[in-house]
């Protein structure tokens, strides 16, 4: 039975996580299992965006850093790399997130995606046909994904395998978004990435998770556990429930686990180390309206609530472009003043995610709220 291990781990102190990790690791077998001397292993870490560590949208640096000495004493090479969620922004968020500095002081080579060149992957996915994936992330030896434990405005959830979306760099992802802008698509299309590469193994980060409305304009939540599997599907299953929320409700761990992808089924999931009613929590759900409703009545109204809401530009714009240079769709003018042109916006969320002025917000109409008032007067 494939194994997710769950370990308690209070804070960010380099000995504290290094011990938290090893315990998490020997739980599912060691690092022996998949690591040979010499070998390449790429961690795949979470830098969205250029946010600080306390944000918590980043895999932390003492995470980073701890993976990267577990590695070198396993025999391995320690590589860290992403692309971030902006073209052109990726050595930004490693060097804000602290993920650089982690990785070069404790011996690992930092890559960005962004300049590593890419393979075109042919895929025979629900949504994708082809992909650019960097290349470093199917050249290494070794892939293991580093994610923040999260919520996300649009798949609810973001954890081992959505960590992947980063391997596609450049504007790759603003085409997938344009392509997937629904989170039933987007969740194939995730998912439809995740099946062209091999991942070894997860280890997340759960000391400080995010809630709300993630993967970056949430509220950090202390949830103090850090998370293991050599299957990054089964920690899909097992992270969500962590989080209070129930595994079925993240389409990305049901249809990677319905592909064959990896176990997405708790039932057939052997959790070790702390058990998961021992450390669930509450995390607030992001505040799209129909994720407050229950799954059905949230499938049935979700085209309405998303015509009744609209993403905005605040005051609080520093007209810093990356929103602009995101948005698969251009529908973001800064001048004369900050606009999206409501016609074109697919609300893919991407703006709401990469802005780190907390500027773009999602509106929902004085009428919108009545309509859903009168619907569900007991959940809004
Ligand atoms: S809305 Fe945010 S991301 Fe967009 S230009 Fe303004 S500050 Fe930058
Ligand atoms: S304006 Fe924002 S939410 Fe709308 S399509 Fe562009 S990036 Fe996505």
């Amino acid at each position: 039975m494939v194994k997710v291990s769950i370990v308690k781990c209070e804070n960010y102190d380099h000995n504290r996580v290094k011990k938290a990790i090893l315990e998490s690791l020997e739980l599912i077998g060691g690092l022996g299992k998949i690591i040979k001397p010499d070998d390449n292993v790429m961690l795949k870490v979470n830098a969205i965006a250029g946010f600080p560590p306390e944000h918590a949208a980043t895999t932390h640096p003492a995470v980073v850093g701890a993976m990267v000495e577990i590695v070198k004493e396993a025999g391995g090479i320690p590589y860290v790399g992403d692309s971030s969620g902006a073209y052109g922004f990726t050595a930004q968020a490693l060097e804000l997130s602290g993920i650089k500095k982690a990785c070069e002081e404790h011996g690992g080579k930092l890559v960005n995606f962004e300049s590593t060149g890419t393979y075109a992957v042919k895929l025979n996915g629900r949504v994708l046909s082809s992909i650019n994936v960097a290349k470093p992330a199917l050249d290494c030896d070794v892939l293991v994904s580093l994610p923040k434990m999260k919520t996300h405005m649009l798949t609810k959830y973001t954890g081992a395998v959505k960590n992947f979306f980063g391997v596609i760099p450049g504007g790759g992802k603003a085409a997938i978004h344009r392509m997937a802008p629904t989170e039933e698509s987007l969740s194939h299309a995730v998912v439809d990435i995740y099946s062209a590469l091999k991942p070894k193994l997860a280890v997340m980060d759960g000391i400080v998770g995010m809630e709300g409305d993630g993967a970056t304009n949430g509220t950090p939540i202390a949830s103090n556990v850090i998370l293991s599997s050599m299957d990054c599907v089964a920690l899909d299953a097992v992270a969500p429930e962590v989080m209070g929320f129930s595994h079925r409700d993240v389409l990305t761990t049901c249809i990677a686990g319905e592909r064959g992808l990896g176990v997405g089924e708790l039932d057939c999931i052997e959790v070790v180390g702390e058990k998961i009613n021992d450390v669930r929590l509450g995390f607030k759900k992001p505040s799209r309206i129909y994720y407050r409703l229950p799954t059905f009545l949230g499938r049935f109204v979700f085209k309405n609530a998303e015509n009744m809401s609209r993403v905005e530009i605040s005051n609080d714009c520093r007209r810093c472009r990356i929103c602009v240079e995101s948005c698969p769709v251009s529908a973001i003018t800064l001048f004369p003043s900050p606009l999206i042109d409501q016609k074109k916006c697919i609300k893919c969320y991407c703006c709401h995610e990469l802005c780190r002025s907390g500027a773009v917000k999602l509106k929902t109409s004085y009428l919108g709220r009545r309509q859903l008032k009168r619907w569900y007067p007991e959940r809004l």
